[in-house]
């Protein structure tokens, strides 16, 4: 995920504020015993009305199949370790829409691929190394380890030598001005705020760095900086450097793994630094792709459509297993699942894998430009992109009124801890932004997401980093919520 951790981190100061009005309600309920904190599963008359015990039941069928189903891992190993990485416009990407739609259509969906032009740039060469800097050793050099940012323009194929400047943040860059940042390659060293996310604010430290990724080349590009390097956002001290969407600058852009921006920014407190950097990308044409599409018609209301989605581009360093090959494959299995139990929803169940999160985000502007017009009818949208690590529940962008009727439905999922409904003022996925804006009801799965970011973007994101178990309770969550929300007396209100 990409331009909603921006937001994120503006905003999830707010984020610990659970619905106020579940837990006034809660703390108003008999204790069970055993954890004197828990609350007795008790549910408003508006709850019993839109969850009658017959659909409790289901939902309660439906979590066990799917926690009892590695159907999810089995599409996700495919995804990542046959396929591979899935840059857009790739080939790969092309054979993920393919096989994603035929998987669909094998569980029984009604599948269409719907049109999307999708940016293709490739990466190339990518090397560096100091050439000079203070006590270096004669006829020596250090190399560094460093990956190129999507959308990067290319140095000479030789590459261009150039005195490294190093700041800390945007502001030292502008006081430095244009005098002492032209012609020269500036570093941006700010870090990533590895208690926030160790306390389980990951995506917050995510958004206080990330800007720098994203904008940071621009901002010296237009000082006439000849080149941009970052430090890697992300909290892995493993040398590994973090790719990702930038501003386009105009000039080669480059992300540092942490270790090698230290470097760097502690030898140039001594003085003069001058750096070899060969970064050789290409922007191709642009490429049609797709957003697969496969609907469970709804017995009642087929017009009326619940999303359940994730991500299927992916960056390509690493084979993108939690980034977001696990949010396409829950999706997936949320609808095999009621195909075996045989469960057919009132309301149409969407399964969704967005193309092109990662790079501009065409894949939601084109089903927004297609779709926009039956907004009124989707009732709500389901993304899972912050991983594949434990669910904890829910991010929700709704009325409060909505979201206190879900509650019956993470009572379901209590067995597995997945029972916060957590309000949040922005879209909780980056696809399903433009319904949100509109009005739909969005919810995103919310991961531990501790671990999630000493792989994102980089070439450690890899198929052994999904825990099966856990990719289990996630599609558990999608497939009760989805089918929940599909299956409830009337709509969720706006
Ligand atoms: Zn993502």
């Amino acid at each position: 995920m990409i331009n909603n951790h921006l937001t994120r981190s503006i905003l999830a100061v707010l984020c610990t504020l659970i619905l106020p009005n579940l837990a006034n309600a809660q703390s108003q309920q008999p204790k069970t015993k055993g954890n004197p904190f828990a609350a007795a599963p008790q549910m408003s008359p508006a709850q019993q009305e839109n969850f009658p015990l017959q659909l409790l039941d289901e939902l309660a069928a439906i979590k066990t199949a799917a926690l009892g189903d590695d159907y999810a891992y089995h599409q996700l190993a495919h995804l990542t370790e046959n396929i591979g990485p899935r840059p857009t416009g790739s080939l790969q990407a092309k054979a993920a829409v393919d096989y994603v739609a035929a998987e669909l259509r094998k569980i029984g969906l009604d599948v269409q691929l719907e049109e999307v032009k999708v940016p293709h740039w490739v990466r190339g060469a990518e090397t560096a190394e100091l050439v000079e800097y203070p006590g270096q050793a004669e006829g020596t050099s250090q190399k560094i380890v460093l990956t190129a940012l999507g959308g990067s323009t290319a140095t000479p194929a030789e590459g261009l030598i150039a005195d490294v400047v190093a700041v800390n943040n945007f502001d030292e860059l502008k006081a430095l001005g244009r005098d002492q940042v032209a012609g020269k390659i500036v570093l941006f060293n700010e870090l990533f705020d590895k208690q926030k996310s160790a306390a389980g604010l990951a995506f917050m430290a995510y958004g206080e760095s990330v800007p720098y990724r994203g904008s940071g080349p621009k901002t010296a590009a237009d000082l006439g900086a000849v080149a941009a390097l970052v430090r890697s956002v992300g909290d892995a001290d493993f040398r590994l450097p973090h790719t990702g969407w930038s501003s386009p600058a105009g000039i080669p852009a480059g992300a540092v793994t942490a270790e090698d921006a230290q470097l760097i920014a502690d030898l140039s407190a001594q003085g003069r630094v001058r750096m070899h950097l060969t970064l050789t990308p290409q922007k191709l044409p642009d490429v049609t792709s797709y957003n697969v599409i496969g609907d469970l018609k709804g017995s009642e209301h087929p017009e009326q459509v619940v999303v359940v989605s994730g991500h299927l581009d992916s960056w390509d360093l690493g084979t993108g297993a939690i980034d977001d090959g696990a949010g396409v494959v829950v999706a997936m299995q949320a609808a095999e699942v009621l195909q075996k139990l045989h469960l057919r929803p009132k309301r149409t169940l969407r399964v969704i894998a967005w193309m092109d999160e990662e790079t501009g985000g065409s894949g939601n502007q084109a089903y927004t430009k297609d779709h926009s017009s039956e907004f009124s009818n989707h009732v709500a949208a389901i993304e899972s992109d912050a991983g594949a690590a434990h669910p904890l529940g829910f991010d929700l962008k709704m009325t409060a009124t909505a979201a206190g009727l879900l509650q019956p439905v993470v009572g379901v999922l209590e067995s597995f801890g997945a029972t916060v409904l957590q309000a949040i003022p922005y879209s909780p996925g980056a696809d399903i932004s433009a319904m949100s804006e509109a009005g739909v009801p969005a919810l995103g799965l919310l991961q531990d997401g501790r671990t999630y970011f000493h792989y994102h973007h980089t070439a450690a994101d890899t198929l052994d980093k999904v825990v099966p178990g856990e990719l289990r309770e996630n599609a558990a969550a999608m497939a009760v919520m989805g089918y929940a929300l599909a299956s409830m007396k009337s709509p969720l209100p706006r």
